[in-house]
């Protein structure tokens, strides 16, 4: 079993390297996706350089056709991406919901390096992922599977459609696009519209009630942060700080550990 954990892991790197990829590939302008990881220039890159870690350490950290530095999160996006892949075997085990979580993980960490690097949620990301998402979420509901993060609210008659995977996934969606959305017009601007579609798409995954879970994570661990950075003054007041790499980590620890979290949480109520 370890020495799967360890392939996983392997894996994992790889597909850390591909989010990198992708993330230039569509926040550069124009949009390419030339085979590098650099965001300054458009050259490609030797093969070589394009293995997680070992690139990092051949390259030390620059882009070897302009030399501009690559950002340390190039390579903590590979080793998270390993770790992820490893915490998703060891949860779900080699089943197909270890597929499907993957697949929305890895569409959650291209948001995530995206509006990390340039503040950019993209389009060409977010309506595919909604799409593909629906697709996989009526296929899940077709063959009757239940994924683990599908929580079942406790309820009869009328309401217990709400257990239902893909009323469940929409209404997960509406529900994290719409308080993002009063959030957003509340705050005239603090919110972007990028932010509220990735709710949208969070709460699609994720499904109701599960969304309070992620959007939870993501606002205590976006919040946390922001007063850490403010204290430790490397960020001012006014500093804009992109909401959305919370917001995918939140989406990840509800897919993960959601159910656990919502029983939990809703314990005192069942044992009176
Ligand atoms: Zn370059």
């Amino acid at each position: 079993m370890y020495l799967i954990y360890i392939l996983v892991f392997i894996i994992g790197l790889f597909c850390g390297s591909l989010v990198n990829y992708m993330g230039g590939g569509v926040t550069r302008e124009p949009r390419s996706f030339i085979f590098s990881s650099c965001r300054e220039c458009t050259a490609g890159w030797q093969w070589l350089y394009m293995v997680p870690i070992l690139g990092f350490i051949l390259t030390r950290g620059r882009c070897p056709q302009c030399g501009k530095s690559l950002g340390l999160h190039m390579i903590l996006v590979e080793i998270g991406c390993g770790v992820l892949f490893t915490l998703l075997v060891w949860r779900f085990g080699l089943t197909w919901e270890l597929s499907l979580a993957a697949i929305y993980c890895l569409v959650l960490l291209i948001l995530l390096v995206t509006d990390l690097e340039k503040m950019l949620l993209p389009n060409v990301i977010t309506y595919p992922g909604f799409i593909i998402v629906f697709v996989l979420s009526v296929a899940v509901m077709a063959l009757n599977f239940e994924p683990r993060w599908a929580f079942h609210i406790p309820a009869t008659g009328f309401f217990s459609i709400l257990n239902n995977y893909l009323v469940s996934a929409l209404l997960g969606a509406l529900t994290g696009f719409i308080l993002l959305l009063l959030v957003a017009v509340v705050s005239r601007g603090g919110m972007a519209l990028g932010d509220v579609k990735l709710a949208g798409l969070i709460g699609l995954m994720t499904g109701f009630p599960n969304i309070f879970v992620a959007l939870f994570v993501g606002i205590i661990g976006g919040g946390l942060i922001a007063g850490l950075l403010l204290l430790s003054r490397l960020r001012k007041r006014k500093d804009p700080m992109p909401f959305g790499p919370f917001l995918c980590l939140g989406g990840m620890v509800a897919l993960l550990w959601g159910t656990e979290i919502l029983k939990w949480y809703l314990s005192p109520l069942s044992t009176p």
